[in-house]
């Protein structure tokens, strides 16, 4: 029996990256996965959107460049429903990517996770999950046989066919789609050459469409990596379903390329092979009770490029309101946050992702004639720009009770460059120990003695901008703006902050008591007691 504070079910993306936050936090996790090793097998290539932007402010993106072939960089397209936006026209597009093979991904963050001092215990599989008022526990099955942790709280990060989910009684409703798709990366053959605008020459064939080629049967889809090679896909109605537990193979790829192009395509050597069916699924409650989901577990989405930024972005909104409960200052209500949110931001996605779907299924005349239009709407800036946003997840403005109506409050807070008495820095670089700030841009006394009574667990920074958006932000450790004070305007922002900070940060150190001095000639007077 061992007792920690949060078990973390599953060593994927989300699971590492919620294990490296608990622990910015001060809150000793144990990661339990069921494979023995990092995984090996491929799943994304890369991952895109905000999660990208988090990882900087966290010092950890350049590491992961690092272990990439690139560094990450504005995404010049983006297939969305077999309709390719081009993004290159945005000066500064709302969307990043990063290609980065998945176990490698996941490799960086194990290993930031244990330098941070998390546990993490591959090989051991959860097989059952329990909660009651005082505590949760997990039984799991090691290599030493099975055995039971206790903790305060158990996170399912355990992927989309959660057993935590399950054993939680949590629905997961949704759609699975008929559609199969089948990738490949192979490497090129003698008998075809890429031409210049990345279409294919194949000898005895003819030219081959780089892109999406749309048929009775279905789609064919091919693209040329950096890494020279090959990328096929197909996607066929397959209403039965796929099994599995087959692995996928080169024949089976060159058999559906068949069914969809007609044509025997030659390939080469495969140097990855996959096969999934898409889903639509979101579980109707991140929370119940002392178990809490995040990543797939939570969602599925019909359409690839954001599972990753979705599950990671979770992951770090939780692990700050979770950790706040177990040090036991969470205000009230402050964990169902997490719900509220993520789960706007998942409905978010599946918006987009189920768009995709309707988009990129029809076949008839009348499809064709909306690809074309969505197309023409997205060469305008404004509604390309939106497209960006919403695919990032950049779009996301978290609905905050009694938000004060500035723009930036529930967003995500911009870097701004500052200038402070020690010297340039940035938001950026002030959010590497994931430490709530309040950064006070407008030299304003009132502001900062107010958020003294939190100083224990809110950083409080002075500091100079141009562009000054707002008197002063105060930031949650997820990035995102919990309160704004508005410039120039600062009238009752102090009683504003004061509510704000006990609404996410809980109870002041030292109560503030207005003290009534009615002493000789005294007018009313606000006092504070002292400290001690
Ligand atoms: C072919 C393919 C291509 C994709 N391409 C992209 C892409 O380009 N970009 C992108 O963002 N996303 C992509 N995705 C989606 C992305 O891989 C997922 O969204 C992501 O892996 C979700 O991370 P997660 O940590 O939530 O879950 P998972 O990665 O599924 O991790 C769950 C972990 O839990 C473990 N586990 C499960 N049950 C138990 C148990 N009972 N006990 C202990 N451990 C358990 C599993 O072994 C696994 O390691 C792709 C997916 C596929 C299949």
């Amino acid at each position: 029996m061992t007792d920690v504070d949060v078990i973390i079910v599953g060593a994927g993306p989300t699971g590492l990256m919620l294990a490296a936050e608990l622990r910015l936090a001060g809150v000793r996790p144990v990661v339990l996965e069921r494979q023995p090793r990092l995984r090996e097998t491929p799943k994304a290539n890369g991952f895109s959107g905000q999660i990208l932007e988090l990882l900087r402010y966290r010092g950890l993106l350049d590491r992961l460049e690092a272990a990439s072939t690139g560094s990450s960089h504005p995404a010049p397209g983006f297939p969305f429903g077999g309709v390719q936006v081009d993004l290159q026209h945005l000066a500064d597009s709302p969307l990043r990517v990063l290609g980065l093979p998945q176990p490698r991904l996941e490799q960086v963050l194990d290993e930031r996770a244990r330098e941070l001092g998390a546990e993490i215990r591959r090989g051991h599989e959860v097989v059952g999950v329990g909660q009651d008022a005082a505590g949760a526990t997990v039984d799991a099955r090691g290599p030493g046989g099975t055995y039971r942790v206790i903790a305060r709280y158990v996170v399912g990060c355990d992927g989309g066919r959660s057993r935590i989910r399950d054993s939680a009684g949590i629905p997961f409703p949704g759609t699975t789609y008929p559609e199969v798709n089948r990738l490949g990366q192979v490497t090129v053959p003698d008998s075809v050459t890429v031409l210049d605008n990345g279409d294919l020459d194949v000898a005895g064939l003819g030219r081959i469409r780089a892109g999406f080629t749309r048929t009775d049967r279905g789609v064919f889809a091919c693209g040329w990596l950096a890494s020279g090679r090959l990328l096929i896909q197909t996607t066929e109605d397959e209403p039965a379903g796929v099994d599995d537990d087959t692995p996928m193979t080169l024949a089976e790829l060159r058999d559906s390329i068949r069914r969809v192009l007609g044509v025997d395509l030659p390939l080469g050597e495969p140097l990855r092979l996959s096969r999934y069916q898409f889903q639509a699924r979101q579980a109707e409650r991140y929370r119940d009770g002392r178990i809490l989901l995040a990543g797939d577990a939570g969602h599925l989405f019909p359409a690839t490029g954001i599972g990753i930024n979705t599950g990671m972005t979770d992951a770090v909104n939780l692990a700050w309101k979770l950790a706040a409960a177990v040090h036991g200052w969470a205000p009230a209500g402050l964990l169902d946050t997490y719900h509220d949110e993520r789960h706007f931001a998942g409905t978010r996605a599946l918006l987009q992702t189920q768009a995709q779907v309707a988009l990129r299924r029809g076949h008839d005349p009348a499809a064709e004639a909306l690809r074309e239009l969505v197309l023409e709407l997205l060469t305008d800036e404004q509604p390309l720009r939106r497209m960006g946003a919403l695919i990032a997840g950049a779009d996301i403005r978290y609905p905050l009770p009694n938000p004060n109506h500035h723009a930036l409050a529930g967003a995500f807070a911009p870097d701004l460059p500052l200038r402070t008495d020690h010297g340039a820095t940035s938001v950026a670089e002030l959010m590497r120990t994931a430490r709530p700030i309040l950064l006070d841009l407008a030299d304003r006394p009132d502001l900062r003695e107010t958020a003294r009574d939190w100083q224990h667990r809110v950083d409080v920074r002075t500091a100079e901008t141009d562009h000054r958006p707002a008197d002063a932000l105060l930031i949650r450790p997820d990035g995102h703006i919990a309160w704004v004070a508005p410039a120039d305007e600062p009238t009752d922002t102090a009683a504003e902050l004061r509510e704000a900070l006990s609404r996410w940060f809980g109870t002041p150190r030292k109560t503030t008591m207005p003290v009534i001095s009615l002493g000789a000639g005294s007018a009313l007077r606000h006092t504070r007691p002292d400290r001690g």
